[in-house]
């Protein structure tokens, strides 16, 4: 059988794409037809290997140094994408990074606070921005948001979830604003995914595991399907939602 492509012709730029759920959401957008641009800051030899692997495909992708915390780097990255590749349809907002700190125990310094900030909520708002003037009609804009900032459930993770939890609210007002040109803007909450940044044999693995109904972790594969369906056609009357793929740590 045939798959499907229903993305055919659309142009995504994924950020963070080089690995992790970023990686498998490139690969399974241009897996249903679409041309993909991926944003990285350090892991330049991963990125190369994304994109060839899509082209391998038969799809366009290209990958670009870009870092989210910086507002310029991230204005020129869309612009590099839409002069490019001729055009955006889909933007989505994965690039991200976590710091545990509890509060009273760990460093009082802002730093990793900041950082945070700066690129999971500021990296958000500076691709959203700049994604909005030359989005196609019917485009999509989908973030990466964390189960975490529905409900905490570990120590060390105020400062994360507040960036999440921010996401949520700046993709809400984004949904209201660019409804009129048929974009939606959704957040997938992920739960545990097993990654670089959340390795399924770090230290708090078992109780992440024990947290969720599934008892285990998600793979990236099965976050990128939620950006797929946020992607594609089926989903457009989806707008400032929020999709839970956490398997049942909210249930
Ligand atoms: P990884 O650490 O495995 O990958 C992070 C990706 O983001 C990499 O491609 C990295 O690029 C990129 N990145 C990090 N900082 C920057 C920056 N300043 N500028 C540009 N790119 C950057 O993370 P995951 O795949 O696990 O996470 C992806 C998203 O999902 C994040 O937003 C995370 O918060 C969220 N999430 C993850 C969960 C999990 O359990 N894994 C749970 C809930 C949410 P490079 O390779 O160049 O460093």
């Amino acid at each position: 059988m045939e798959a499907t492509v229903e993305l055919e012709g659309r142009v995504a730029l994924v950020t963070g794409g080089s690995r992790g759920i970023g990686a498998a959401t490139a690969r399974a957008l241009a897996e249903r037809g679409a041309d993909v641009a991926i944003g990285y800051t350090a892991s330049a030899g991963k990125a190369e290997e994304v994109v060839r692997d899509i082209e391998d495909t038969g799809r366009r992708a290209a990958a670009y140094q870009a870092d989210q915390a910086d507002p310029a780097q991230v204005a020129k990255l869309v612009a590099r994408v839409v002069e490019d590749f001729g055009r955006l349809d889909v933007l989505v907002n994965n690039a991200g990074v976590i710091t545990h700190e509890v509060l009273g125990e760990d460093g009082t310094g802002t730093g990793a606070l900041e950082r945070m900030y700066d690129v999971n909520l500021g990296g958000v708002v500076a691709a959203v921005r700049s994604a909005a003037p030359v989005l196609a009609q019917g485009g999509r804009i989908i973030t990466i948001g964390s189960n975490l900032s529905a409900r905490t459930g570990f120590p060390g993770m105020a400062d994360y979830a507040a960036t999440k939890a921010a996401v949520i609210g700046y993709s809400k007002g984004a949904a209201r604003d660019l409804a009129p040109r048929g974009i939606t803007v959704n957040v997938i909450r992920s739960g545990s995914v097993a990654t670089d940044m959340n390795p399924e044999d770090g230290p708090s693995a078992d109780a992440q595991r024990a947290a969720n109904a599934m008892g285990r972790f998600g793979r990236p594969e099965e976050i990128a399907a939620g950006v797929v369906f946020l992607a594609g056609p089926s989903a457009s009357f989806v707008t400032g939602a929020v999709l839970d793929i956490d398997g049942g740590y909210l249930a």
